[in-house]
C-alpha cells in the first residue's frame, strides 16, 4: 500500500517558517537584508530607525531607484531578484550584495512587512503593500517620494520559539548597530543614519571619505587614532589579494572586543581568521592579550580566488590559499605601522 507511511509533505507556510529562521536569525539579520537591498538600489541616503532593538519595529529609508507596483508583488515572492540571471552570474562574481531573492519573501513571512515605493523614473506616486505572516494583504496607491521604505513590526510574532530565543534590546541592539556600522564605513559615500528609541546612534554625511565615516561613527578620539593602509599588488607578498587599503589604529587605540575589526573583500562585510591573523600578526606584541586595533580594511581578490555564495547568515568567507592571504594583510598592515613608526622591530618570520 503506498499510502501507508507516515512520511508526508509540510505545508507551504511550514516550509517557509522554517526557512525563514534560516536567514532570519534575529532583528540585525533583518537590518542586514534591507541595507543591502538599499545600497542595492544605488541608494545615496539610507535611514535605519529601529525600535527595543529592532524587536519592536525596524524601518529603512531610502532614495534609491525604487519600485512599481508590479515590481512590489514580485520582490515578495520567493527566490525573486532583478540581480542575477543564473549561475554563470554567480561565477563571473556577483557585485551587487544581494541575489538570493529570499529577504523580503522570508522577513515577511515571519513579521508585519510594509513596503511603501515610488520609483525614480517620474511616476506620480507610489504604492503601499503589506505583507504578514506570508500573504499580501494590501495594495495600494500611496503619496510618498521617490525611493523605498521598509517597515518590519513584530518580527517573529508567529513564530513564538523564536521570539522567545532573543536577547535584551541592549544585546540585540549591539549586533544592530553592528550591521549598520559596516555598512556606512563601507559606504562613505552614502549617508547613512541610525536610530535607537527615537535616540540618534550616528550619521554619516555621505560626502566624506573613509576618514570622516569613522569619525562619524567612532568618534573624534578613535578617527584621530587611524593611519592609512594602502598596499597594492606589487607590494604585496605572492598571494591571491590584488589590493589592501583602509585604516588601521595606533596600537594604544585598542579595545577588549573583535566588534572593531571592520573587515571586506571586494565591497563585502566578511569575517576571516587568515585575515584577522593577518591583522594581529602586524601588531604582534605591541598589543596585550584578548587586546584587538580599530581596523576598516578592504581587500580586492579576484571573484575566481573566493566563494562569495555562501550562506546569507554566515559571513565567513574562505579563500583558495588562506597562508598566503594571511601573509599578504600581516604585510600592508606591518608596513603601514613601521611607516609611522608604530612598531618596535621584530624578528623576521618564514
Ligand atoms: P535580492 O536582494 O536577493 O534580490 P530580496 O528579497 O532582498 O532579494 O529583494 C527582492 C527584489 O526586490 C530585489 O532584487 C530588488 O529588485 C527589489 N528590492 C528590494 N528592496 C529594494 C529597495 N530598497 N529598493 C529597490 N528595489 C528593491
Ligand atoms: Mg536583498
Amino acid at each position: 500500500m503506498t499510502d501507508d507511511t507516515d512520511i508526508h509533505e509540510l505545508d507551504e507556510d511550514t516550509v517557509a517558517r522554517i526557512a525563514a529562521g534560516e536567514v532570519v536569525e534575529r532583528p540585525a539579520s533583518a537590518v542586514k537584508e534591507l541595507v543591502e537591498n538599499s545600497l542595492d538600489a544605488d541608494a545615496s541616503r539610507v535611514e535605519v530607525a529601529v525600535e527595543e532593538g529592532g524587536t519592536e519595529s525596524i524601518r529603512v529609508a531610502d532614495d534609491g531607484h525604487g519600485m512599481t507596483e508590479a515590481d512590489l508583488r514580485a520582490a515578495v515572492r520567493q527566490h525573486t531578484t532583478s540581480k542575477i540571471e543564473g549561475l554563470e552570474d554567480l561565477e563571473s562574481g556577483v557585485r551587487t550584495l544581494g541575489f538570493r531573492g529570499e529577504a523580503l519573501h522570508t522577513i515577511g513571512s515571519v513579521s508585519r512587512l510594509t513596503i511603501r515605493s515610488r520609483p525614480r523614473d517620474g511616476s506620480e506616486a507610489g504604492t503601499e503593500l503589506v505583507y504578514e505572516g506570508g500573504d499580501v494583504t494590501s495594495v495600494e496607491p500611496a503619496g510618498c517620494p521617490e525611493g523605498t521604505v521598509v517597515e518590519v513590526e513584530d518580527l517573529f510574532y508567529n513564530t513564538p520559539a523564536r521570539r522567545k530565543f532573543l536577547k535584551t534590546t541592549a544585546t540585540e541592539f549591539a549586533h544592530v548597530n553592528r550591521v549598520v556600522t559596516r555598512y556606512a564605513l563601507a559606504n562613505p559615500d552614502v549617508a547613512v543614519s541610525l536610530v535607537h528609541d527615537s535616540r540618534e546612534v550616528f550619521a554619516t554625511t555621505g560626502q566624506g571619505d573613509l576618514q570622516a565615516a569613522v569619525l562619524s561613527v567612532y568618534g573624534r578620539e578613535v578617527a584621530s587614532a587611524m593611519i592609512p593602509v594602502e598596499v597594492d599588488e606589487e607590494d604585496l607578498p605572492p598571494g591571491p589579494v590584488d589590493s589592501v587599503s583602509g585604516l588601521v589604529s595606533h596600537p594604544e587605540t585598542n579595545r577588549s572586543s573583535r566588534e572593531y575589526l571592520a573587515t571586506y573583500v571586494n565591497d563585502r562585510a566578511v569575517t576571516s581568521d587568515a585575515i584577522r591573523e593577518g591583522i594581529m600578526g602586524a601588531y604582534g606584541t605591541q598589543l596585550g592579550s584578548d587586546r584587538y586595533p580599530f581596523v576598516t580594511l578592504f581587500l580586492e581578490v579576484p571573484s575566481e580566488a573566493v566563494d562569495v555564495n555562501v550562506h546569507p547568515r554566515k559571513r565567513e568567507v574562505r579563500f583558495d590559499d588562506d597562508d598566503a592571504v594571511r601573509r599578504q594583510v600581516d604585510s600592508a598592515v606591518e608596513s603601514a605601522l613601521l611607516e609611522h613608526g608604530l612598531l618596535r622591530s621584530r624578528a623576521p618570520r618564514g
